[in-house]
């Protein structure tokens, strides 16, 4: 079922080397290698099908049309959203939610109304919302966590103000790895009748997500992580919210009728689509969605699974190593730094050995703070990676160890 050396023959980047040594990917949680299949969707489209879509006549506009659509049911079915009028096309995690913030603080929040947010959040689920705090006066909370990386969830249930309108929170940590356990969180929000947007930027890639089994309200993420195109993304949203939205950006594709004298807008999910959408790119999305179907979610999640209590164990191994996030859930991101060697010193060897992983603060600075530290090394799986290859990061790291 799960046969990597097919898998991995499927991704041709991962057989090349860098400094003459085979290349090992550890830097997918930053973003995914392609396969060869969402590669040629996207080429075979360009060649043979190519054309605006939506307003043509022409034969070609409507096969293009009829691509892009059929994608969004694709998106729709990877989620379970109820309907494809819930899935609004962005260029990514961070366009949606700052569609989202955006929208929703102009037409639901009045200055000195609250945003819950975690101190394990990304920077775009942190700066949008401070755009908004400048513009209309509204405030961020904090949901505070413990060493190890767990979200402290009886600080967060006394967040809950009658001003609080909003949770944003991350499933799955970028840094920490840790999965947020967002179904009790969001049944949490719902006690105080407060809607939850979920950033699931590490989570689609790597574990199933029914959107209406954790009646998120929001849910958002990025095709170039879940093994897809650049410059396109996904917001989910309820239809029932996205109704009471205002548009986002004007132009083209969103409107019904415009005069100068009145502007009608477009039914979803059009109204939160101006312009020329990314039709190629939803094309490689809906490619992605079908491949990690094809291999099963669940047997994904398994796998990495395996591979990240493998390579914790590895790394433990190495002396004056620090892990940090060992919560009680977590996915296959592990941040360390060894001893007194800085993290952009490490990922410049490792580099060397054709090693890739990331280094610094991860767009999550504020965790940075809690952990009392200015940045990680970061190794983070993908459903290609294998045992050899966290003992080649294990053998590099303790090379690099040595040097120092
Ligand atoms: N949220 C999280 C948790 C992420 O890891 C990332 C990407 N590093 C983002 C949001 C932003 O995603 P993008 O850059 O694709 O918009």
């Amino acid at each position: 079922m799960y046969d990597i050396n097919q898998i991995r023959a499927d991704f041709p980047i991962l057989s090349r080397t860098i400094y003459n040594k085979p290349l090992v990917y550890l830097d997918n949680g930053a973003t995914t290698q392609k396969p060869r299949q969402v590669v040629e969707a996207i080429t075979n489209e360009y060649y043979n099908t190519n054309a605006n879509v939506h307003r043509g006549v022409h034969f070609l506009s409507q096969q293009a049309t009829e691509l892009h659509e059929a994608s969004r049911e694709t998106v729709r079915r990877f989620i379970n959203a109820r309907s494809a009028n819930e899935i609004i096309f962005t260029r990514g995690t961070t366009e949606s939610i700052n569609l989202l913030a955006s929208t929703f603080a102009q037409s639901q929040m009045q200055s000195g109304d609250e945003v819950i947010v975690s101190v394990m959040e990304h920077h775009s689920n942190i700066v949008p919302w401070q755009l908004q705090a400048m513009q209309r006066g509204i405030v961020l909370r904090v949901i505070p966590m413990d060493d190890e990386g767990n979200l402290l969830l009886e600080e967060y249930g006394r967040l809950f103000s009658p001003k609080t309108k909003l949770v944003s929170i991350v499933h799955v940590s970028n840094v920490l790895g840790t999965v947020n356990p967002v179904k009790e969180m969001i049944a949490t929000a719902h006690a105080h009748g407060v809607p939850v947007l979920v950033d699931g930027a590490q989570s689609i890639p790597h574990i199933p997500v029914d959107v209406q089994a954790l009646d998120a309200d929001f849910y958002v993420f990025s095709g170039h992580k879940v093994y897809g195109p650049t410059g396109v993304g996904v917001l989910y949203g309820k239809e029932d919210w996205l109704d009471k939205l205002p548009p986002y950006q004007g132009g083209g594709e969103m409107i019904q009728h415009v005069s100068f004298e009145r502007t009608t807008f477009n039914e979803l999910p059009f109204k939160f689509e101006a312009g020329t959408p990314d039709y190629i790119g939803t094309t490689g999305l809906a490619k992605a969605l079908e491949y990690v179907s094809a291999l099963g979610m669940n047997h994904i999640a398994a796998y990495e699974h395996e591979l990240t209590e493998y390579a914790l164990q590895r790394l433990m191994e190495i002396p004056d190593m620090r892990i940090f996030g060992q919560a009680r859930e977590r996915g296959g991101v592990i941040s360390f730094l060894v001893g007194h060697i800085h993290h952009f010193d490490m990922g410049t060897l490792l580099d060397r050995l054709g090693i890739a992983v990331r280094t610094g603060h991860h767009c999550a600075q504020p965790l940075m703070e809690r952990l009392g530290i200015e940045g990680t090394v970061r190794a983070s799986f993908g459903l290609y990676n294998t045992k050899e290859e966290v003992d080649a990061l294990v053998v590099g790291i303790d090379r690099v160890r040595k040097m120092f």
